[in-house]
């Protein structure tokens, strides 16, 4: 088993060099770094320093475009789209709607030069992080994006009609066909600056998160590894259900294209009392066969109050048992 863990909430190498000696001595073996735009835009020489660090120390490094543009996952805002709100998704009834719209050219441009900057690094890999169509509409497939210029252009271009305002087939396909356009251009051009690129969808494959079929995604042939994130308490399911059926649709479609494939456990927002679901969880994913695990986060995000559990040191001395049973 090969264990994980994002790192965020601190950009101070001296404490770095603390935090990631005492994850090395738990036995993780894959850092995955959050790099958000803000962390692009004032932080780039000390991000390298401290991906290099962990590079140094024997880590996997995976990097993570942490919020960018409103469409990974991650509590960052989008600089981007504060200054290029046309850039933005547009819902049916005519409303930036606040994530960048997957067909935006400014937008790829930008992803290729922070593409560059995480290539300058010793990193390993992109961990494409959740990446979605706006969530804030209300009453999805009522109200839906991207109806944007762009779309509506290219849409007409492809089907033959302008695009309708109520949702249907095309606009599903047309959807999905965007994000898998994006991920081709992306994942190509990290692949071409030596890096794995890294998947992680978000656990509901639906059409309202645009990710309807994982599938057309995992095909790609620059992908290398695929995962989810089975976060069943945030997103309030039956935890063997939800991580049990997550752990085989990741290990079925890694199987099929000959990728790898990880996935995460919520160590993030546990409340008091459940602290041990995150060992059933562990063992409900080793017994269906994923061998790469990861925890969302680092001393299970004590440090960030919108998410840190109710007993943080609880939580994080469960990891600590579940890594040390395996040792
Ligand atoms: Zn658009």
């Amino acid at each position: 088993m090969k264990f994980g863990v994002s790192y965020f909430g601190n950009r101070i190498f001296e404490h770095v060099r603390e935090d990631f000696l005492r994850l090395w001595d738990m036995g993780f073996d894959i850092l995955v770094h959050t790099y958000s735009e803000n962390d692009f835009a004032f932080y780039r020489e000390t991000m390298s320093e401290l991906i290099n660090y962990g590079s140094d120390m024997g880590f996997e490094n995976w990097v993570d475009p942490w919020g960018w543009g409103g469409v990974f996952g991650g509590e960052a805002f989008s600089g981007f789209l504060q200054m290029n709100p046309k850039e933005g998704q547009v819902n049916n009834l005519g409303e930036y709607t606040g994530g960048v719209c997957f067909l935006s050219r400014m937008f790829r441009d930008r992803m290729k030069e922070w593409i560059d900057a995480v290539a300058d690094t010793e990193a390993d890999a992109i961990f494409w992080d959740e990446p979605h169509f706006q969530m804030n509409t209300v009453d999805f497939p009522k109200e839906w994006t991207c109806r944007c210029e762009r779309c509506r252009s290219a849409f007409e271009e492809r089907y033959g009609y302008p695009m309708p305002e109520v949702y249907n087939d095309d606009v599903s396909e047309f959807r999905s066909e965007s994000v898998r356009d994006f991920f081709e251009e992306m994942t190509s051009y990290a692949k071409e600056k030596g890096l794995k690129n890294v998947l992680c969808f978000l656990p509901i494959e639906s059409d309202s998160f645009g990710i309807r079929d994982y599938e057309a995604l995992v095909r790609l042939e620059t992908i290398d590894n695929v995962g989810s994130d089975p976060y069943w308490l945030a997103f309030d399911k039956p935890l063997k259900e939800f991580v049990g059926s997550a752990s085989e649709r990741i290990l079925d479609l890694s199987k099929r294209h000959g990728k790898d494939h990880h996935l995460w456990i919520q160590a993030f927002k546990i409340p008091k009392g459940k602290e041990e679901e995150l060992k059933i969880a562990y063992e409900i994913a080793k017994e269906k066969g994923i061998s790469t695990i990861l925890f969302w986060g680092v001393y299970a995000c004590k440090h960030m109050s919108h998410i840190a559990p109710d007993d943080p040191e609880r939580v994080w001395e469960t990891v600590r048992k579940i890594l040390d049973a395996t040792l």
